[in-house]
């Protein structure tokens, strides 16, 4: 914390921002896919593969199973060993993207060391790719057209648009340039009419940068490195960030953003927590993508 200002004091009278409830939004988001899949004529289904046993990611899987089964759909787990081959789970994507019960198909990244992420990303079939990963996708939302978006960025844009109505002309400045996350909630924000700036390593006096933002988007991945006096008065602040720090506790730990909340949310106008913020709506929007796959491939 060398060199850096003290926290100036709230106001007394200062509102604190306006927190903007993920979770709430997620549920609410879930019961709606689950109204419309009761109504249809046929069972969207997501194919979910993990390979190997890494903690975290079976927790993920585990979870996305269980949601997808409370909205209706079907869930179709499939539980590779680590030392699977490449072939071996190419052709496991190639039969479910033959499937007609599987209308999105999602590989858990990472994968082990010996296989080639991107070779088996690629194999996916775009109508399939319910985490909009394959390059298809990724130039279908450059291009402008209509394709399947990454879970992530979707959620982000869709709490934006509940909070903002119009978002022309605003600045947004996203950190982060990764494909998973920064490039595609730029394309999003562009499409919005926003002025998109994207920030990342390399960028010149970042702090600047973002006290121009009116939509602050983080995702960098680094523990509460957006401090409060780097937003701007009033500004809606989307933290993407989910960092593991230690909790003060001998031996626990806890979540926290790459935004310092506790600073910024008596500075932002709005701003998402950590957790309960972006961190519910990836799953919710995944069941959404699946959704929007069956439905295209169904031709309804
Ligand atoms: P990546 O590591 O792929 O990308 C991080 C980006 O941050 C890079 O573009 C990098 O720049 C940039 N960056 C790193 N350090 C700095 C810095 N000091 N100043 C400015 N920019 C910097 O991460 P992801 O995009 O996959 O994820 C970002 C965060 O979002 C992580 O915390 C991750 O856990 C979280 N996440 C949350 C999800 C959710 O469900 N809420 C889902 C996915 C991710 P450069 O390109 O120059 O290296």
């Amino acid at each position: 914390m060398e060199g850096r200002a003290a926290p100036p004091q709230p106001e007394r009278t200062r509102k604190l921002a306006e927190i903007i409830d993920g979770k709430a939004f997620a549920a609410n988001l879930r019961a709606q896919i689950a109204a419309e899949v009761a109504t249809l004529p046929y069972q969207p289904g997501l194919a979910v593969v993990l390979v190997g046993e890494d903690p975290a990611s079976k927790v993920y899987v585990a979870n996305k199973a269980k949601q997808t089964v409370e909205v209706g759909m079907a869930s179709f787990e499939h539980k590779l060993p680590a030392d699977t081959a490449q072939a071996e789970l190419l052709a496991l994507v190639r039969k479910l993207n033959d499937d007609p019960k599987v209308h999105g198909i999602l590989v858990q990244l990472p994968l082990p060391k010996h296989l080639n992420a991107d070779e088996v990303v690629a194999a996916i079939s775009p109508e399939k790719d319910v985490d909009g990963l394959t390059v298809v996708n990724a130039g279908r939302l450059a291009a402008g057209l209509p394709g399947l978006v990454p879970c992530t960025p979707l959620g982000c844009i869709l709490l934006l648009e509940d909070r903002i109505e119009d978002m022309t002309g605003l600045h947004a400045v996203v950190i982060g340039r990764s494909n998973l996350v920064g490039k595609p909630i730029a394309q999003l924000l562009l499409q919005k009419n926003c002025t998109v700036t994207m920030a990342h390593s390399k960028t010149k006096d970042l702090p600047g940068l973002c006290r121009s933002a009116d939509i602050l988007v983080a995702a960098v991945g680094r523990p509460e490195m957006v401090k409060g006096d780097w937003i701007k008065p009033g500004a809606v602040v989307i933290d993407v960030g989910i960092n593991r720090v230690p909790s003060g506790v001998e031996g626990k730990t806890k979540l926290v953003g790459d935004v310092e909340f506790g600073w910024a949310d008596k500075v932002a106008g709005m701003i998402t927590p950590v957790p309960g913020g972006v961190g519910p709506m990836t799953i919710a929007c995944l069941l959404r993508n699946t959704l929007t796959a069956a439905k295209r491939l169904e031709n309804l």
